[in-house]
């Protein structure tokens, strides 16, 4: 090995770093450093002149490690990578200190910032010193798409991949695609009919040509990396071929089992063989063999012999490139409120089912009743399930407001006689066109009292809501014939399982966490696998048709590429240390470590090993290394702390 020869590089990030260290005596100390043949620093590194001054020294002082001292690897490194590779030097020959996010952001003490500043620095000079080249590998992209989920957001995820010529798997776990959008009457703020709008790209999904739908089936497991994953697919026992039904309808009646109809909430029955709503994609029937009793009269009705009563679930395995996920939410269950008499009282309902109750095709054909009578008074309360540490819900659901502005709307427009009291928080009417919407409504005769209410209870025939009116300040008892519960949007539990499969990561409220909150909001923490809609946290329909056009390009943009680059960071297996005790296989969260047993060691299989550092500290021979991150190169870091004290 020749003279190793480090250029080091201190940012001042404006007034982010030199505002509290002292870039000068970085600089001087490090000056003093073996190995160290140039040092600098400059305001803003990541700049073109300031990766241009890195470039010059490269070539100047032949320079062959380099160290940036700077922000967050995760913001600049692969920047600074390229600004080495544009110099003719290989990329990983790089080490980052970080002195912002772990050093300037986190104490205002300029004395200490600038002494952890120079230990910073120099642990990375030492690591750099043992830095060795490492090659990238580009593996081939299968140019087909999974996109989880049949709601708006994965609906139009899927239209936009497949109209950009990719062929998509669309999976949908429920018998028919549409999601909760489907189950709405009118969408705030402009009052489209939510049927309307949507079957129009239910329909379209049927219809292009590059688009395979999956319902009434569920992703079993996932393995392989970016460009390259390999899916299991349950496609759950249906009893019905959806290749011979017509949707005609003859099975269902003359079916005698009656069961909760879960599209309306249970507010209706269906039979135990059904279409979920008369607009379903695909037109097809489905048995819910939970309370099928088999009794054959589906079977002996259907003319076109549809019917096969002992279907069993079929798996099935496909090649996808990359995986949008799309599973949307679940509406909080007020049971976990029980002040407020949710399942205790028929005049309780959830936001989702007075939806129901106002729609066309639910269960009272749109007309406003409980009880079969008509409501004189309603009230609707806010905040139900969220912006409620109680019950671990802090987030807000950026719905709810404006949905229970729709409902009080739609309820005057059809019982313009019906007091309608609306119990808020605070109002956030924060998009397009939603404040206006917001204040038509009030301006309709619609009450809006601030105050959370405490308490629901019956008093003869209606229900009282208790509550302190917070503007008034005194406690009001309001009388109602009808409580409309401000459900908020919680994870789906079936998302929360797929996250374990796919190892996604979560955020505090257990949606799915994006790679960054701003610069990535698309990306999930595996590369390749894409979010949106309201997986990713609540949204309302516009926001969630942006994130799935988002994800969408994202997946057109890598596809279009036709390749992926492979990090080398990886793990290897030192096959003369290894005795082949399989500890590192049942650990490698990648199913990346294969026995060899003409050799009795282990393999790592370079396609699926994410270099995440597991296996190496686990391995009790100490047979497994890291490239890049190898025991020598943090020892060396370890011990310029230790020796520096
Ligand atoms: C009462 C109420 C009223 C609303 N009114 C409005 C309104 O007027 N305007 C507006 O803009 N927004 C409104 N919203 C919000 C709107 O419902 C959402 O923005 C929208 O439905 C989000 O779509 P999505 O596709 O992300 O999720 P979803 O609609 O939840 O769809 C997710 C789909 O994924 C499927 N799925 C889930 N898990 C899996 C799995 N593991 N495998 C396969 N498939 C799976 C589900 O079955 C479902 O079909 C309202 C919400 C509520 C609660």
């Amino acid at each position: 090995m020749g003279d190793i020869r480090i250029g080091v590089y201190v940012c001042h990030c404006g007034s982010n770093i030199a505002g509290v260290v002292d870039v000068k005596r970085v600089v001087e100390e490090i000056k003093k450093m073996k190995n160290v043949v140039v040092v600098r620093d400059y305001f803003y590194m990541c700049s073109d002149p300031g990766q241009d001054l890195i470039k010059k020294d490269i070539k100047e002082y032949d320079l062959n490690k380099v160290v940036v001292a700077a922000c967050s690897p995760r913001m600049h490194e692969p920047t600074f990578r390229n600004t080495l590779k544009a110099a003719g030097l290989n990329p990983y020959l790089l080490e980052m200190a970080n002195i912002r996010e772990q050093d300037s952001w986190v104490t205002e003490d300029k004395e200490e910032a600038t002494k952890k500043a120079i230990s910073l620095v120099k642990i990375a000079v030492l690591r750099a010193s043992l830095l060795e080249e490492l090659y990238e590998k580009e593996v081939s992209v299968t140019k087909r798409a999974l996109v989880i989920g049949g709601g708006i957001a994965g609906i139009q995820a899927a239209l936009d991949i497949a109209d950009a010529g990719y062929e998509v798997y669309l999976v949908e776990k429920e018998p028919s695609i549409g999601g909760h959008m489907a189950q709405l009457e009118k969408t705030f703020p402009t009052l489209d009919c939510a049927a309307c709008i949507l079957t129009p790209k239910m329909v379209e999904v049927t219809q292009n040509k590059n688009i395979k739908l999956l319902t009434y089936c569920e992703v079993e497991e996932v393995s392989g990396f970016v460009g390259n994953f390999k899916v299991k697919i349950r496609q759950k026992a249906r009893g019905v071929n959806p290749d011979l039904c017509t949707g005609c309808g003859s099975c269902a009646i003359i079916c005698p089992i009656y069961a909760p109809n879960e599209f309306d909430k249970g507010l209706s029955y269906r039979k135990a063989i059904y279409r979920p709503f008369p607009q379903a994609v695909p037109n097809v029937f489905t048995i819910s063999f939970k309370e099928c009793v088999l009794c054959g009269l589906c079977e002996w009705n259907c003319e076109n012999f549809a019917i096969n009563l002992y279907e069993e679930d079929k798996i099935f395995e496909i090649d996808v490139g990359a995986i949008v996920i799309a599973t949307g939410y679940e509406e909080f269950d007020p049971r976990l409120k029980p002040e407020f008499g949710y399942g205790k009282y028929k005049e309780v309902l959830t936001g989702l089912e007075f939806e129901r109750i106002l729609n066309a095709s639910g269960p009272t054909f749109g007309e406003i009743k409980v009880n079969g009578k008509v409501p004189k008074s309603i009230v609707f309360i806010h905040c139900v399930g969220s912006r409620d540490e109680q019950v671990g819900n802090p987030y807000c659901s950026r719905v709810c407001c404006m949905y229970i502005a729709k409902q009080a709307h739609l309820v005057k427009e059809r019982l313009p006689d019906c007091k309608i009291t609306v119990f808020y928080i605070d109002v956030r009417a924060f998009g397009k066109a939603f404040e206006e919407f917001y204040t038509r409504v009030k301006n309709e005769g619609i009450i809006y009292r601030r105050g959370s209410p405490s308490e629901i209870y019956k008093k003869g025939d209606k229900l009282i809501v208790r509550s302190e009116d917070t503007l008034l300040g005194e406690i009001i008892e309001e009388e109602a014939d009808l409580v409309v519960l401000g459900t908020g949007l919680v994870p789906r539990k079936e998302t929360l399982e797929l996250a374990k499969k796919l190892k996604l990561s979560l955020s505090a409220d257990n949606f799915l966490l994006e790679a960054h909150p701003k610069l990535r909001p698309v990306d999930s923490n595996i590369e390749g696998i894409y979010l949106c809609g309201c997986c990713q946290g609540p949204k309302d329909i516009p926001d969630s048709v942006a994130q799935a056009k988002g994800a969408a390009s994202s997946v057109i943009a890598l596809f279009n590429k036709g390749k992926v680059t492979i990090e080398p960071i990886q793990a290897f297996v030192r096959e003369d240390y290894c005795s082949g005790c399989h500890i590192c296989e049942g650990l490698c969260p990648y199913s990346a470590l294969e026995f060899d047993s003409e050799k009795r060691v282990m393999r790592v299989n370079e396609a699926l090993c994410r270099g995440c550092g597991v296996c190496p500290s686990a391995c009790p021979s100490g047979a497994i290394v890291m490239r890049h991150y190898a025991d020598e190169q943090i020892e060396i870091q370890v011990g310029g702390l230790l020796w520096e004290e």
